[in-house]
């Protein structure tokens, strides 16, 4: 989508998906240039620029002007939620219920959000009005985050390992499915108190966290209900879970079945006997 142009906007009247009001949202996409489109944590981030044109003509006097017109001035923040979909799509193909925004490009694509259960959130951020900042998640990245740092983040907190790891605030963007999958894979127990843990549990769960993700997205994710990436291709991590909603299966490594408890208000997975 990078160098693509906002034409007009179209958004539904469900309140809770926007985190800014709808008026201000179109108006402020509405003409802007996608620099670039990041994640951030469990947030994708549209870097808006304002007008194509202008970025152009800069370019040509020299790389100064042309960073600076090419800077963004707006950012467009998306979270999935549970059920969210953000899809490329051509504006014949058929409109799916649920649809909560429809961004018609200058290339003739659209990107449509697509939510049945509406947990997810659309948010507009101006960088020029002095009421918004740049978005930051509030968290530490987990697939570059250091061993010292990671230790630091976990030592001193009294709380189950599982929920220290669904915190946002400690780690951004580790989810249910991938806290389970990385405490299985590091051999530990989801109910151990964080600041228990010693360095080496630490490290092999950082390693395992940076591991199981980074694969996880290398196999387009975990479609377990609605997930499909921008073409709507479902993931396939979701066939190589070893805990995750595997209750009663056999454990992949020992045989034992999967056991399941309610921790931090959340489905948690395990095997009692890989981990300890
Ligand atoms: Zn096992």
């Amino acid at each position: 989508m990078r160098g693509d142009r906002i034409v007009q906007v179209w958004f539904g009247k469900r309140p809770r998906t926007f985190k800014t009001p709808t008026s201000r949202q179109a108006k402020g996409l509405a003409g802007r240039t996608i620099l670039a489109v990041h994640r951030t944590g469990k947030h994708i981030v549209f870097e808006l620029g304002s007008g194509a044109s202008a970025a152009g003509a800069a370019a040509q006097q020299g790389d100064a002007d042309a960073n600076q017109a090419t800077a963004p001035d707006a950012q467009w923040i998306v979270h999935l939620g549970m059920t969210g979909r953000l899809l490329v799509a051509t504006p014949d193909a058929p409109v799916a219920p649920h649809t909560h925004a429809r961004l018609d490009l200058a290339s003739g694509n659209e990107l449509r959000f697509v939510d049945p259960r509406r947990f997810g959130r659309l948010e507009f951020r101006n960088l020029r009005s002095s009421s918004d900042a740049a978005f930051e998640a509030p968290g530490a990245e987990p697939l570059t985050i250091g061993a010292r740092a990671f230790a630091e983040l976990f030592r001193q907190r009294h709380l189950p390992i599982k929920a220290a790891l669904l915190n946002q605030s400690l780690l951004a963007g580790v989810g249910n499915i991938y806290a389970d999958e990385s405490l299985f894979q590091a051999g530990i127990r989801p109910r151990r108190r964080s600041h228990r843990l010693t360095a080496t549990e630490l490290e092999r769960l950082r390693l395992a966290l940076r591991q199981i993700l980074t694969h996880a997205i290398r196999l387009g994710g975990s479609s377990v209900s609605d997930y499909v990436d921008a073409d709507g291709e479902r993931g396939f991590f979701q066939l190589e879970h070893c805990v995750y909603q595997r209750t009663g299966e056999p454990c992949r490594r020992c045989q034992t079945p999967i056991r399941r408890i309610e921790l931090a208000g959340r489905g948690t997975h395990f095997c009692p006997t890989c981990q300890h």
